[in-house]
């Protein structure tokens, strides 16, 4: 392994591991992953994973760091606000590890950019707000064959599920079916949600990834946890796989070309 004297100093408590080791840090640092969403669930996500040392992490947010922000997506100061949320992310992320190469992209994710965005991800993880553009993940992730975690959180309540499209797990659209329409879908603006909250899924998505990276442990596939930090209780719910899910039955159909996300209304609206 050529690893730097600083690298074994800053990653030993990794390394010394016996699931990591110098081979499963080698791994980490030649891994590319892309975070969908600078914000809430996105700050742990790549604080966590920047720290850990993957090499490389693609940030991708079309919008700008407010006021109302501050108190759940911790990469943004208060001196943050009105700049590119990427920006304050990639300030925050090169001073705490030097290592990862950061690429931002400063677009709303959509059917027309998706695929060339992902597709060269080991891994995605979806820090997104909103229904539409989870659905858009889920949709081009499998297509792509690139694995990926999904969360949601509201509340006092957070949900994860991982979905690897080689292990033909239950995917998101399996579960939650055809949601672009529902527009009675609440989003953490209207509900409110206590920052902890994203705080502490995602950092259950990163461990997904680096679990999934090192090939250990077991994966959030088929199942979704369901998390009340009220009353403390965690809950994995089986779910099963559609063989006719469009995204990833049998016979699955071209969604990124052919489904409306509306995904400017939930971004926008
Ligand atoms: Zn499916």
């Amino acid at each position: 392994m050529d690893f730097t004297e600083e690298q074994i100093e800053r990653y030993s408590r990794q390394i010394v591991l016996k699931e990591v080791g110098g081979r499963g840090q080698k791994k980490l640092l030649d891994s590319k992953i892309t975070v969908i969403g600078c914000g809430g669930l996105g700050s742990p996500i790549t604080y966590y994973l920047t720290a850990a040392g993957i090499g490389s992490i693609k940030l991708v947010d079309f919008d700008r760091v407010d006021l109302s922000n501050l108190q759940r997506q911790i990469l943004h100061y208060t001196s943050d606000i009105n700049k590119m949320k990427t920006q304050s992310a990639c300030e925050k992320l090169t001073q705490l590890n030097p290592d990862p190469e950061i690429q931002i992209i400063n677009e709303v994710l959509s059917s027309h950019n998706v695929k060339e965005i992902l597709q060269d991800s080991d891994f995605v993880l979806d820090g997104s707000d909103n229904l539409p553009t989870k659905l858009l993940i889920n949709d081009a992730c499998i297509n792509l064959g690139i694995p990926f975690t999904i969360a949601g959180v509201l509340r006092f309540n957070g949900q994860v599920l991982t979905v690897i499209p080689q292990k033909k797990t239950t995917c998101y659209r399996c579960v939650f079916g055809d949601i672009s329409g529902n527009t009675a879908s609440v989003s953490c603006s209207q509900a409110g949600v206590i920052g902890l909250i994203p705080g502490a899924i995602g950092c259950i998505q990163a461990n997904e990834v680096i679990k999934y990276l090192l090939n250990i442990g077991d994966l959030i596939i088929n199942r979704i946890l369901m998390v009340d930090f009220l009353n403390y209780q965690f809950n994995f719910i089986k779910v099963i796989r559609n063989d006719d899910c469009p995204a990833c039955g049998e016979n699955p159909v071209d969604l990124i070309n052919n489904y409306d996300y509306k995904i400017d209304d939930a971004c926008h609206g």
